[in-house]
């Protein structure tokens, strides 16, 4: 699980190059300020190819929202606030967006051109056209909504004390998710919120929309970029890096390495014994315990039920222990069988057993692994993993569950 401070950097450094970028632009001719104005249309596109690209259906509803909140602003809302249409684009923003960022955070991803996709990417759109459809045939409308979300509660502050609220709900609900999945888009989503929170806030401010949608837009693109990099780098089951990435790491070690083969034992009798899935849930588990290797080591699913560690810069002597904790974490580690086959079928009978705690059954496994350092004698990474891998089959020459080198 990557660090919340490593998810937090992007929209930090968004936020400080849209504040900076808000300083300098008034110092623009008027020539690039217009050209300027276009660059969120710009970003939304790209995003929008790139979405489609990996089959995101949030990130295009997101980006939709954004190009859809920002030709409201720049068609409608540059003029006084106190006119019937101004007010009433600016309250269905400050309600809308926050709705539409509640429904993408809830929302699985499940690809986008299908029926689970489509609905989502259709929401900006959809409340566009319902916000024009009222203030054409009910213009009456927009009073009971200026009622709960009158604007400019304060001095220099335009958002109303309603549309404050929902955006703090929604906020505080994104910024749940986004600590407890710190790998997903539920921080770009937040990032989108905040933007379009201070670009309604601050609306009196020149460029303020422009330069918030633009960040906004970016973060979203960033996000998909940096997922690209997982889907390319990083093994689907373990989450741990691949074959791929492994591969690169070799070519740039340099004059001194450790590599270490780790390989499950008698695995494929375990799939046997308990099938399939069990048997993924133990590889998920062997890779999370390799995952916590410490002195430096960096460890790779390098195929199947085997595993790959490599300790830069280190000697053969230093990284023994630290492997000798792996193996040892992975042997003593239990596994609670989820037993289909014995769960009862009656729900009396189900909640009783349950009542006792029926003590699940709990299995084990253990790995081999293999060490090599590079010398003189062995300078090719290849020629080190191969020596890693005898050294692999001498430990399960040993009897297996043991480091050999
Ligand atoms: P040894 O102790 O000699 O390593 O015996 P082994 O049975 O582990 O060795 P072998 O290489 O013959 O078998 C590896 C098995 O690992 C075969 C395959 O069923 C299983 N396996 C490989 N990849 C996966 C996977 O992604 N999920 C599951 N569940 N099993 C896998
Ligand atoms: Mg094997
Ligand atoms: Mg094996």
């Amino acid at each position: 699980m990557k660090p919340l401070i490593k998810t937090l950097f992007v929209p930090l450094f968004l936020l400080v190059l849209a504040w900076q970028l808000l300083q300098s632009i008034e110092q623009l001719t008027g020539g690039y300020q217009k050209l300027f104005v276009q660059l969120p249309y710009v970003l939304v596109v790209m995003g929008l190819i790139l979405a489609n690209q990996f089959n995101r259906s949030r990130t295009f509803a997101a980006l939709l929202a954004l190009a859809g909140s920002y030709w409201a602003i720049q068609a409608f809302m540059q003029a006084s606030l106190t006119q019937a249409l101004p007010l009433f684009a600016f309250s269905s923003i400050s309600v809308l967006l926050p709705l539409t960022v509640l429904v993408l955070l809830i929302a699985p991803e499940r690809g986008l051109w299908n029926r689970f996709g489509l609905p989502l990417a259709l929401v900006a759109p959809v409340c566009l056209l319902g916000a024009a459809l009222v203030f054409n045939f009910f213009p009456g409308f927009h009073h009971p909504l200026a009622d709960y979300f009158s604007v400019k509660p304060l001095a220099g502050y335009v958002l109303s004390v309603g549309g404050s609220v929902l955006f703090a709900g929604v906020f505080s609900l994104g910024a749940w998710l986004a600590v407890k999945r710190p790998h997903d888009i539920e921080m770009a989503l937040v990032f989108v919120l905040v933007a379009v929170f201070i670009a309604l806030a601050w609306l009196h401010r020149p460029f303020i929309s422009t330069v918030m949608i633009s960040a906004a837009s970016l973060c979203l693109v960033i996000d998909l970029i940096r997922s690209s990099y997982s889907m390319a780098y990083r093994d689907d089951l373990t989450g741990l890096l691949g074959r791929r990435a492994l591969n690169e790491k070799l070519r740039g070690l340099g004059k001194k390495y450790v590599i270490a083969m780790l390989d499950v034992d008698h695995f494929k009798k375990f799939n046997d014994t308990h099938g399939h899935d069990v048997g993924d849930d133990v590889l998920k588990m062997v890779a999370a315990q390799i995952g916590k290797v410490e002195g430096g080591g960096i460890p790779y699913r390098y195929g199947g039920e085997e595993f790959a560690v490599i300790f830069p810069r280190k000697d053969l002597e230093n990284c023994l222990p630290h492997l000798e904790a792996v193996r040892s974490g992975i042997e003593h580690y239990k596994i609670a069988l989820r037993d289909k086959k014995n769960r009862p079928s009656d729900k009396q009978q189900g909640s009783q057993q349950r009542g006792k705690k029926a003590s699940p059954r709990l299995v084990s496994v253990t790995i081999s692994i293999g060490v090599a350092a590079r010398h003189e004698n062995l300078d090719i990474p290849e020629e080190v993993i191969k020596a890693a891998d005898k050294a692999l089959y001498k430990s399960k020459q040993k009897g297996r569950n043991c480091v050999s080198h």
